[in-house]
């Protein structure tokens, strides 16, 4: 980092000045490991909770990032101290330029001269071509998407009839051997959650962990409905009829908090972002497809680095992006407010935030 003074504002008002430098910690001592790097807001699938089935508003095109930017923020933001890149969307795997993009954020290494951990959420569909290719270019882990196993309700719930090729997804990615292999789904009443057991023993079928996400406010829709929710407790009594669960200790910055099913080896997780919020030990941000710095999945405010990027703002330089980062960082809250009367469901789709 050069250390050149930078002042940044926004509305006139400075948030950040001469911030070059040192680890990305916030006002409330959480140290940032951890970057989303969402890569496109297009997708193959249509999932209820995520966008609507029709006239979805796209990101303009000439706003989305290309490899080079993508590059040069992650690069500055490796030497702030991210450790981690995860690629998500929309769906990562429609970028055309995916192996490239994974080639070089794999290759960016931290100012401690070791390599960032490239990891990857994906619905898995394009995984059967793509995969020895990515794993060629640096791909160290997976997370994939499956809701269901039922083949009328995953056409019913995604609104594609794509579970064939999301399967052949996830059973490349099992023989692939990348460990661990994480499949997430979201319990939704009355649509998957008599499935819950099931899913889980499709996991351990294929040596993966299965982790529950508790559904959140940010389909594009607007139509999550917390009485409809399934709750953490929820989930565990289900999985606790037919397992007996122990709870994993050293979450750490984790979202999931785990259990071993019987005694173990394998685990089951739950990301309980609404009824147990894991704000507290945060370490992650996000980079919009469009160039927007999020410091949350439900932030209403984003940090736009465009004009750093493209119109040479505060000097176009590293050091303007690592401002950029820093004012980020330090406006991020202690915690989402979606339990509190006053919360207000961001503008995007969690398609075009990158989850
Ligand atoms: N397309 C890829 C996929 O589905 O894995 C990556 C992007 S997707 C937005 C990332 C994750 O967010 C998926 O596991 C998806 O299930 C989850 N997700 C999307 N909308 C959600 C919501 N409203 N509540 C909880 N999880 C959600
Ligand atoms: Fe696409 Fe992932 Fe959203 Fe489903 S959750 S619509 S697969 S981006």
């Amino acid at each position: 980092m050069t250390g050149v003074p930078v002042s940044i504002t926004r509305r006139g008002e400075t948030i950040a000045q001469d911030v070059a430098g040192g680890a990305l910690v916030d006002r409330f001592g959480r140290v940032h490991r951890d970057l989303r790097i969402s890569l496109t807001d297009r997708c193959s699938l249509r999932c209820t909770y995520c966008m609507p089935e029709q006239g979805n508003e796209w990101l303009a095109r000439s706003s989305i990032l290309t490899v080079d930017e993508i590059v040069r923020v992650a690069s500055v933001a490796a030497a702030a101290g991210i450790t981690t890149f995860r690629l998500t969307g929309g769906e990562p795997l429609l970028r055309t330029d995916i192996v490239d993009v994974t080639r070089r954020l794999a290759a960016i290494v931290g100012p401690d001269g070791a390599p960032v951990e490239l990891a990857m959420t994906t619905n898995g569909i394009k995984l059967p071509a793509l995969l020895p290719e990515l794993i060629d270019a640096g791909l160290a882990r997976l997370n994939i998407s499956i809701d269901t196993l039922r083949r009328d309700r995953f056409a019913a719930l995604t609104r594609r009839d794509r579970l064939d090729d999301v399967l052949a997804g996830i059973r490349a990615a099992a023989d692939a051997g990348l460990r661990p292999l994480k499949l997430n789904a979201v319990a939704m009443r009355d649509v998957n959650d008599d499935e819950l057991i099931e899913l889980v023993e499709f996991a351990m079928e294929h040596d993966a962990q299965l982790r529950f996400i508790e559904q959140m406010p940010l389909d594009a829709g607007h139509t999550w409905d917390r009485e409809r929710m399934v709750t953490r407790d929820e989930m565990l009594a289900t999985l606790s009829t037919r397992w007996s669960l122990t709870p994993v200790p050293a979450r750490g910055g984790a979202p999931a908090e785990r259990w071993t099913l019987d005694g173990g080896p394998h685990t089951v997780g739950v990301i309980a972002s609404v009824t147990a919020p894991f704000c507290g030990a945060c370490d992650r941000m996000r980079l919009t497809a469009d160039g927007q710095l999020r410091n949350c999945l439900f932030s209403t405010t984003e940090y736009d680095l465009l004009p750093v990027l493209r119109d040479g703002e505060h000097g176009g330089t590293d050091a303007a992006i690592d401002g950029v980062l820093r004012a980020c960082v330090l406006g991020k809250l202690p915690g989402h407010a979606i339990n509190d009367p006053s919360f207000l469901q961001p503008a995007r789709g969690m398609n075009a935030i990158g989850g």
